[in-house]
């Protein structure tokens, strides 16, 4: 464990960490950033970012590693499993060892959901992806399937639209949920088709994917559609599963905060994504990072 514990951890480089570890430095405190995996979240599967700032995910989240290396923030790889008081500081247990700090702010983000219908994960990598950025260009002129009527299904869809002979939306509803822009460039799009009112009940396959199959909720028919590429987006899910009992979070495992961003553990706040009622766009991360970042330091100077 550190000799000297940091004044904030935070948990998560995705964009709402990256930024509340910036914001801590340029505030002259001794932070660090603990992270699992690459950093960046699941941003830097955007190739072009919609609206501000502008460039793709990754030089966006490649920037802010730049910036906050050159602060002097402690770059931690690991994945945390524990978070508890221990008298005056909080001590974070990760597998790669544990860290003691005065405050932390969690923003370790979300994942894509999962339909968990069969062949979801039979196929993986076989058809089934989570990334049309990545995985588009593998299937041009092609079927394929996206699930969901939200912001990211409209903007992955959009995505394969530039590779895939035609891409077929089934959403369980008869109008999108997404911002208006989007639905108006999906209609647009000659290649994009709505499925209204049904539901992927199965990916089907060999040894790739060929097929999906549907259930329409208005007649209770079941078809399938020919499709070698499978995408759900049927929003995010937190991570959130170290949080200790003792910081409140809401049915979806989302963190309950007060308005400074503050948990129901003293010291802990959090930022971003796995935050209950953070906004889904970049601005919103970025913005719950740095009033993450000013309340801790703030609470921390007191
Ligand atoms: P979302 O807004 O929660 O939408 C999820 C969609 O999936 C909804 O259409 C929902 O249907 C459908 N769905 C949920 N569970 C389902 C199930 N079990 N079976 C079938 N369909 C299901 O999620 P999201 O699109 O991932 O967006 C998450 C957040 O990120 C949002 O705040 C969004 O604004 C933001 N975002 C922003 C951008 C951007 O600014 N460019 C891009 C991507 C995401 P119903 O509509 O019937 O509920």
């Amino acid at each position: 464990m550190a000799e000297t514990p940091y004044d904030v951890i935070v948990i998560g480089a995705g964009i709402a960490g990256l930024t509340a570890a910036k914001q801590v430095a340029q505030q002259g405190l001794r932070a660090a950033s603990i992270e699992a995996l690459l950093f960046g979240g699941l941003v830097i599967n955007v190739n072009e970012l919609d609206g501000e700032p502008h460039g793709s995910g990754t030089e966006l989240a490649s920037n802010l590693m730049t910036e906050i290396t050159g602060l002097g923030v402690e770059n931690l790889s690991g994945t945390v499993t524990s978070l508890a008081r221990d008298g005056g500081h909080l001590v974070i247990t990760a597998d790669s060892g544990a860290h003691r700090a005065r405050a932390v702010i969690i923003a370790s983000g979300a994942k894509l959901r999962r339909l968990g219908i069969p062949g979801e994960t039979e196929f993986e990598y076989k058809g089934v992806s989570q990334c049309a950025d990545c995985d588009g260009p593998m299937f041009q002129n092609e079927d394929v399937v996206v699930v969901g009527g939200g912001d990211s299904a409209l903007q992955e869809a959009l995505v394969l639209a530039n590779f895939c002979k035609r891409v077929h939306v089934v959403h369980r509803g008869a109008k999108f949920r997404a911002r208006q822009p989007l639905v108006d460039a999906v209609s647009a799009r000659g290649n994009i088709e709505p499925v209204w009112n049904t539901v992927a009940e199965a990916v089907l396959g060999t040894q790739m994917v060929n097929a999906v199959r549907v259930r329409n909720l208005t007649d209770g028919k079941t078809s399938e559609i020919p499709s070698a590429g499978f995408f759900a987006y049927i929003g995010l899910e937190p991570n959130s599963g170290f949080v200790p009992s003792g910081i409140k979070r809401d049915a979806g495992g989302c963190i309950v905060t007060n308005a400074s961003l503050q948990t129901a553990m003293s010291g802990v706040y959090a930022a971003g994504a796995v935050r209950a009622g953070c906004g889904g766009l970049l601005t919103h991360a970025i913005a719950d990072g740095n009033a993450a970042a000013q309340a801790a330091c703030g609470t921390l100077r007191e």
